[in-house]
C-alpha cells in the first residue's frame, strides 16, 4: 500500500479503478466524430392518452451506438457534449432526423404523431438558432405544429428572459413547448404564467412514490389541477406501476409515458408499435413484447 506521507512516495492505483475514467476519456474523444460516423441514433417512447390508452404522441430520445461500449444512453455523454458545445450539433441532428421521419412517414402514408425533441437552453445563446430551426422545417416540408420542444424546469429558471423570448419565437412558429422534469425545480406558478407552455411533465421522482408517499400524491394532485386550470396538457413520466396508472388516471392525468407501456424503441419497432395503437388502445393483455 503506497504511503500518503513523505515526498518521493508515489500512489499505486487499481486498474480496475480506472475503467469509469478510461471510458469518459474515450467518449469524450470520440463523441465529435459520432455524427459523421453515423454512430447516433433516435428511440421513440410513446406518450399514452390516460383516458383512452391510444398513443397520442411520442418523445424522441437520442442515443449513440459507440462501436466499443455498446449503445451508450444520453445520460453517459451530453454531459460531456453540454461542457464541449457538442450539444448544439446533436440537438440540431435530432431535429433533422425527427423531422426527416416525420416526412417519410407522410409519404409512405403511416399515421403521423406529434414529436417531442428535448432541447437544451444552450441551443438559444447561438444567434442562428431561428434559421437552423426555420430551414429544417423549410428543407423536409414538416408541419411545425408535429413538433414539441422540451425544456427542463431548471434550464427554465437559470436562463428565463433567454428563454421567454425564446419561447415567444417557437409559438410563433407553431412549435409546441413542454416543461420538462416539472417538479424538481422548484419553480413557482409565477414563473409559468408568462411563458407559453402547452404541456407540463411530471418527473418521474415523483411518480415513482405514488402509493409510497402520501405528500407526493398531494404534490401530484396539485400539479395536475393547476395544469388543467391553465388549460394545459399535462404528462406523467416514468409511469411503470398499474398503482401509479390508476392513481394517474383518476386524478385525470391527460397522459401517460412509462415503461408500463412502452421502453424507448427504434423506429421501426415504433412504427409497428403505432399501426396497432394509434387508433386501438394498449391494453395489459394486448401488450406487445418489446426487447430492451
Ligand atoms: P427526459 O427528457 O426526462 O426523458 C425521460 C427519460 O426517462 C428517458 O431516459 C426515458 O428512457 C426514461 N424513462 C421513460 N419511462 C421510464 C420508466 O417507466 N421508468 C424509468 N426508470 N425510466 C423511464 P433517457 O432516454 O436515458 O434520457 C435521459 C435524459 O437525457 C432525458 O430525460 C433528456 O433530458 C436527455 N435527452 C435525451 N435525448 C436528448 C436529446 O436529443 N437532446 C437533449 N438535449 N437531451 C436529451
Ligand atoms: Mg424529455
Ligand atoms: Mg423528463
Ligand atoms: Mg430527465
Amino acid at each position: 500500500r503506497a504511503k500518503t506521507n513523505g515526498k518521493n512516495n508515489f500512489q499505486i492505483y487499481s486498474p480496475t479503478l480506472d475503467i469509469p475514467s478510461f471510458k469518459q476519456y474515450e467518449l469524450e474523444r470520440d463523441l465529435r466524430k459520432a455524427i459523421d460516423n453515423d454512430q447516433l441514433l433516435i428511440h421513440f417512447q410513446p406518450r399514452v392518452e390516460a383516458s383512452t390508452g391510444k398513443i397520442v404522441s411520442a418523445e424522441a430520445l437520442v442515443r449513440w451506438q459507440h462501436p466499443v461500449w455498446g449503445l451508450v444512453s444520453p445520460g453517459e455523454f451530453l454531459p460531456l457534449a453540454e461542457e464541449n458545445g457538442f450539444i448544439i450539433d446533436i440537438g440540431d441532428w435530432v431535429l433533422e432526423k425527427v423531422c426527416q421521419y416525420i416526412a417519410e412517414w407522410k409519404r409512405v402514408r403511416l399515421p403521423i404523431v406529434p414529436i417531442s425533441i428535448n432541447i437544451t437552453a444552450q441551443r438559444f445563446l447561438r444567434n442562428d438558432w431561428k434559421s437552423t430551426i426555420i430551414s429544417i422545417l423549410k428543407e423536409t416540408n414538416v408541419d411545425p405544429t408535429l413538433i414539441e420542444f422540451e425544456i427542463t424546469e431548471t434550464t427554465i429558471i437559470q436562463n428565463e428572459k433567454l428563454v421567454e423570448s425564446a419561447l415567444k419565437f417557437l409559438k410563433e412558429l407553431g412549435i409546441k413547448v413542454a416543461l420538462d422534469d416539472f417538479g424538481t425545480g422548484y419553480s413557482s406558478l409565477s414563473h409559468i404564467k408568462n411563458l407559453s407552455i402547452d404541456t407540463i411533465k411530471i418527473d418521474q421522482s415523483f411518480v415513482s412514490q405514488i402509493t409510497q408517499t402520501p405528500n407526493v400524491e398531494i404534490i401530484i394532485k396539485s400539479i395536475i389541477f393547476m395544469a388543467n386550470a391553465l388549460n394545459m396538457n399535462v404528462v406523467a413520466e416514468g409511469v411503470e406501476t398499474l398503482e401509479q396508472l390508476a392513481f394517474l388516471k383518476q386524478q385525470e392525468c391527460t397522459e401517460i409515458q412509462g415503461y408500463i407501456f412502452s421502453k424507448p424503441i427504434p423506429e421501426e419497432e415504433f412504427q409497428d408499435l403505432l399501426i396497432r395503437f394509434i387508433l386501438r388502445p394498449i391494453t395489459r393483455s394486448k401488450k406487445p413484447k418489446i426487447k430492451d
